[in-house]
């Protein structure tokens, strides 16, 4: 392994203040990382994208877990850091300067990866929402392995009949599995954001047959859109809607929050 020198000289050598803009919040506890490095399973020889490498804490523990890294950072201040680490991993490290939102994922990661990230909070759903919408399917990712805020992870793992049960629920659990691998305390990260955290892992189901994912998002986007109206009222914009729920015996009168995920892909298979 390396010899590295601590990630707080790194910082401090660079000029690494932390950038709310953003959504700088770093982990420096090799111990926590190493665990967020393992939650994805054996990375020997595994191509992993990473979005946002800041300095490099995590990247490092992906790197000593045996991973090939490609990292996309959208700071530049950071790339001679990251420079430093590439050094040290000879041909297992590529650092590209860019914003992982305008990156098509084929460009970084190839077929079989796995994308493991302490995602900016600013971009991380605009991130997760692409990775997980598309046709295509299975994804070109094995494992999703990402930190949230743990608002927005209790979101991805919400279950019906609860307040965080809504479009981000269904889109990560229709064709994925997702469950929360591990809380993170505030304290971890320096600085230490105002909330919790939660890493959240996902891996690629099967998709169901004969949902059409175009059909699905436009069925939550108005179930949801106005959650605590009727369906009757929420799907009334959506050609076919009220005729699929009276076909298949849902209650017209019940709201959004009271749907689960396959009465919603029975009610997207009839519209597809
Ligand atoms: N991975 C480091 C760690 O765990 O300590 C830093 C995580 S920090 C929460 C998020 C990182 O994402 C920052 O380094 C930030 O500069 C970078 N970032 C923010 N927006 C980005 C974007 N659109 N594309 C790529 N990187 C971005």
């Amino acid at each position: 392994m390396p010899d590295l020198p601590p990630l707080r000289d790194v910082i401090a050598r660079y000029g690494l203040s932390a950038s709310k803009a953003l959504g700088q919040n770093f982990l420096l506890d090799s111990h926590l990382l190493a665990r967020i490095a393992a939650v994805p399973g054996d990375l020997n020889n595994v191509a992993v994208y990473e979005v946002g490498p800041g300095p490099g804490g995590l990247t490092r523990a992906l790197l000593a877990a045996g991973a090939l890294v490609t990292a996309v950072e959208r700071d530049r201040r950071c790339l001679a850091a990251l420079a430093e680490l590439a050094e040290a991993y000879p041909g297992r490290l590529r650092v590209i300067e860019g914003d992982a939102l305008k990156i098509p994922l084929a460009a970084v990661l190839p077929e079989g990866g796995a994308i493991i990230a302490n995602l900016p909070y600013n971009v991380g759903t605009a991130l997760l929402v692409q990775w997980l919408r598309g046709q295509l399917w299975p994804p070109r990712w094995t494992s999703l392995t990402l930190m949230f805020q743990r608002e927005v992870a209790d979101r991805i793992v919400a279950k019906p009949f609860t307040s965080a049960y809504g479009r981000l629920a269904i889109l990560s659990q229709w064709r994925s599995a997702a469950r929360i691998a591990m809380p993170v305390h505030r304290s971890a990260f320096t600085p230490p954001p105002k909330i919790m955290s939660a890493v959240v892992h996902f891996t690629p189901g099967e998709a169901p047959s004969d949902v059409d994912p175009a059909v699905l998002e436009q069925l939550t986007s108005a179930a949801f859109g106005q959650r605590r109206k009727m369906l009757r009222q929420s799907l009334r914009g959506v050609q076919g809607a009220l005729g699929a729920l009276s076909a298949m015996g849902i209650d017209e009168t019940r709201r959004a929050e009271t749907v689960s995920v396959d009465e919603f892909l029975a009610i997207a298979r009839s519209l597809s």
